[in-house]
């Protein structure tokens, strides 16, 4: 009996424990400033891991970031962008599906390689928040 409790306690916590890593407590727990979908206030991005604001996409003004937080990857495409060719691919909101930016998965040129893994988050799709 005692076994059996034990049992369903920690499963109690390892349940706890798994909703809480996919409510990201990260973002509710420090109080850094961050980014969320313009079209459903999901928090995409935080403000420490915004590199750059010198990037451009259709809609203007970009971010580059180091990472970004539930959205979801579109398929792999090779894309001819005003710095070279890249494997890219379409960030989308996780929440509700509006396309954020773009993610760079490979840079067919050696000078672009520190781009490779970070993300671009278009201006205009995004709200800055505080916490
Ligand atoms: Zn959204």
């Amino acid at each position: 009996m005692l076994r059996l409790k034990k049992g369903i306690d920690t499963c109690i916590f390892l349940l706890s424990f798994t909703s809480l890593e996919v409510n990201y407590s990260q973002w509710s727990l420090d109080k850094h400033p961050f980014y969320s979908c313009n079209r459903c206030r999901n928090p995409v991005a935080l403000r420490d891991n915004l590199l750059s604001k010198a990037f451009k996409a259709h809609s203007g003004q970009a971010y580059m970031f180091s990472e970004a937080k539930n959205f979801v990857l579109g398929e792999n495409k090779v894309r001819q962008l005003i710095t070279g060719r890249f494997v890219v691919a379409d960030v989308y909101c996780n929440n509700c599906g509006e396309v954020l930016g773009w993610k760079y998965l490979k840079s067919f040129n050696v000078s672009q390689n520190y781009k490779v893994g970070n993300f671009i988050i278009e201006k205009a799709k995004v709200l800055k928040e505080y916490a």
